[in-house]
């Protein structure tokens, strides 16, 4: 890594179902990578809780006690899924164990699949700018949820709709929503989380990218985490370099990883 206090507060072991790796392959490489701070934050889809991801929960919190004893700076997190669709199952899969670090995130609408399954091109013409706008009102009830530390991948639509199937999305017409959402967060203490997984993907920037960054500031945004939201040990890490250097670019100074459910701020440079 090219920065001395380079972290990583997104990724996922073999204990999502999309993960491929175990606990303890993401840890060897964190710790090869020279990471400063690692934190493992793997699903819980809240909707899903009771028929899949319970036990997952239960098995991830397991390896992360285990990985927790080694010599790395290692942080035991969890990254919520829908809390705001299922409160009861979010506050189950919580209950009992002291996460450093919680990433709240939407990766589906209320009625909806996750946005890597839906079609975007059958629809009528606005239904785009409908999901949109569902998305961001979904965000504001995860931060009125509010046990968490971390807004997951701001814009994660745009990965597929714009990404995967190059429909172009005018975010001005989003303006209010969005600047909705950053005002909400920053009233709550809450972190914007700078997901560098759009970089090694279509898409090819960050979630959310500069100018957004840049708004959140503007707005009085100061809380900021970076995760490379890796599947596999390969991609720990990747893409941090790069939005710490966004970050700066953006006005910041400083990047947040979390402790026992505390900021600790770290320097960008
Ligand atoms: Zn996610
Ligand atoms: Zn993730």
């Amino acid at each position: 890594m090219e920065h001395l206090y380079a972290s990583d507060s997104h990724n996922h072991s073999s204990c999502s179902p999309d993960g491929k790796d175990t606990v303890s392959a993401m840890c060897s490489r964190a710790a090869e990578l020279g990471l400063y701070a690692y934190t493992l934050t793997d699903h819980c889809e809240c909707q899903k809780y009771e028929l899949q991801y319970r036990p997952r929960v239960k098995t991830a919190w397991e390896e992360m006690e285990k990985a927790a004893s080694g010599p790395l700076r290692f942080y035991r997190g969890i990254e919520m899924g829908q809390p705001n669709q299922a409160p009861e199952a979010a506050r189950d899969a919580l209950a009992g164990r002291d996460y450093d670090f919680i990433i709240g995130s939407i990766h589906n609408i209320r009625g909806f699949e996750d946005f890597f399954f839906l079609d975007y091109t059958e629809e009528e013409p606005d239904f785009i700018d409908r999901l949109l706008s569902a998305y961001w009102q979904e965000l504001l009830e995860v931060i009125q949820w509010g046990n968490f530390d971390s807004l997951g991948h701001l814009t994660y639509p745009l990965r597929y709709i714009e990404g995967d199937h190059g429909i172009p999305v005018d975010l001005s017409k989003h303006k209010n929503q969005i600047d909705q959402v950053f005002s909400a967060l920053i009233r709550a203490e809450k972190a914007l989380e700078v997901n560098t997984s759009g970089l090694r993907q279509k898409i090819g920037c960050t979630m959310p990218d500069l100018p957004l960054l840049a708004r959140y500031r503007e707005l009085g945004g100061r809380l900021v985490t970076l995760g490379s939201d890796a599947h596999c040990a390969e991609d720990l890490g990747k893409g941090i370099d790069v939005g710490m250097e966004l970050l700066q670019q953006a006005g910041f100074t400083e990047f947040a990883v979390y402790e026992k459910r505390k900021p600790v701020l770290l320097p960008l440079q």
